[in-house]
């Protein structure tokens, strides 16, 4: 039986987290989302958290209305998240909200030695090495939820030295690469002059995922590979050179490690969140299956391809801020995080995007040393 807090619980990711915890009967101890008020009251009637918050304080005014009659704590505010974010009850947070703003509930939570399931990928590469130095110093896990980093964390499970999971050193494992897979989102194949005329509701059609729309965007200019590409550097320490893309439009290879002796490991199964997320809150064990079987004879066939990097520059844009170092990882998420929202917002058009992000590796940044240095260079990278 387990107690979770969930942060980011009305999105894509937090739903689904929340159907696992119903079929497996596991106990809610926190919730947190942005603003969805009538969707969070749903949950605390399902679920019975003791605490909750919403980002926005109109809306949490709103909740604390709804729910008059229940024995519920409504907090707001990035305060209220990061109250949430380190409340002792829960043996797991799950950090599913979208963007860098989740980077102070995940040092929270860390710091109060929880393990963290994590799915806010921009977390980890806006602070990298300090959520990692933080989870050192606390005793505490990062257990990956992003489908392609729980790949390879199964596959890792294997390397016979018993249970492994971040931010235990990984030098002992025989890990020479790393081969995250790509599904190509809905453009593979355009070239760059026709990605000059594609619509949001293009880029809103991924082929295989149903997601929140801002990492939608980002499989569609491949921003989200790159930022994937810095999740698995920190993660798993390997170094950049190690991590390949390969492109695999059918999403039922998730991710690959090869071993020092060439031997490679894949993790399989079919396209759907639930698997990384069970996986994630279960570790080192395995539950009931929260998904239908692969059923590989009915697909057929899987093809592979190289990622066309002059169509789509994001990957290596972001391979060249990762080696940078510094700054440059939290400069190029900012720039890619407002540019993929001014794009929804109909203001830029698609390709602008990578244009915006390539603009902050000509800048020079101050070094980083703390949080209040990355949540700076945040700030400067949005403006624009
Ligand atoms: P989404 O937009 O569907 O949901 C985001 C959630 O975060 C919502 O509950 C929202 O209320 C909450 N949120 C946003 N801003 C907040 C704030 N300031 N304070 C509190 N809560 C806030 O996004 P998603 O698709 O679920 O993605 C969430 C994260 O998981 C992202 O980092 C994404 O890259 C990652 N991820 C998602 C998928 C997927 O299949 N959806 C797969 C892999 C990784
Ligand atoms: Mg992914």
């Amino acid at each position: 039986m387990k107690t979770l807090t969930i942060l980011g619980s009305t999105g894509s990711i937090g739903t689904q987290a929340l159907d696992v915890v119903a079929k497996r009967g596991w106990r809610v101890a926190a919730l947190a989302a942005h603003s969805n008020a009538k969707l969070l009251e749903e949950q605390i009637r399902q679920f019975h958290p003791a605490t909750v918050a919403l980002f926005d304080e109109t809306a949490a005014r709103d909740l604390r209305d709804r729910v008059r009659d229940l024995d519920v704590t409504v907090l707001s505010g990035m305060d209220g998240l990061c109250t949430l974010a380190q409340l002792p009850k829960a043996d797991v947070v799950l950090n599913a909200v979208v963007g860098m703003v989740g980077l102070l509930p995940t040092l929270q939570a860390l710091r109060a030695g929880h393990d963290v399931a994590l799915a806010n990928k921009e977390t980890l590469v806006a602070g990298g090495e300090l959520v990692m130095q933080t989870a050192r110093e606390h005793g505490a896990r990062l257990l990956p939820v992003d489908s392609e980093h729980s790949a390879i964390f199964q596959c890792l499970q294997a390397t016979a030295k018993g249970a492994w999971a971040p931010p235990q050193p990984s030098a002992s494992l025989g890990l020479s690469r790393v081969i995250l897979t790509a599904s190509g989102g809905p453009f593979f194949g355009k070239t760059a002059e026709e990605l000059r005329t594609v619509t949001l509701e293009d880029a809103l059609r991924h082929p295989n995922w149903s997601m929140g729309q801002k990492i939608t965007i980002d499989s569609a200019t491949m921003m989200n590979k790159g930022l994937e590409l810095i999740e698995a550097k920190w993660l798993f320490d390997v170094a950049p050179e190690n991590i390949d893309i390969v492109v695999h439009r059918e999403s039922i290879v998730h991710s690959l490690i090869e071993f020092t002796d060439n031997s490679v490991l894949a993790q399989m199964g079919v396209p759907d969140m639930r698997i990384p997320i069970q996986f994630a809150l279960t570790w080192p064990d395995r539950g009931e299956p929260p998904v239908r079987r692969l059923d590989l004879a009915e697909i057929g066939k899987l093809t592979f391809f190289k990622p066309d990097n002059e169509a789509f520059p994001a990957i290596e844009l972001c391979r060249r801020a990762i080696e940078k170092g510094g700054a440059y990882p939290a400069a190029v998420n900012a720039a890619n995080e407002q540019a993929n929202w001014l794009f929804r917002q109909g203001k830029i058009p698609f390709y602008a995007i990578s244009e915006r992000v390539a603009e902050t590796l000509e800048r020079s940044f101050p070094p980083i040393s703390s949080v209040d240095d990355i949540l700076a260079v945040d700030e400067d990278c949005r403006k624009g």
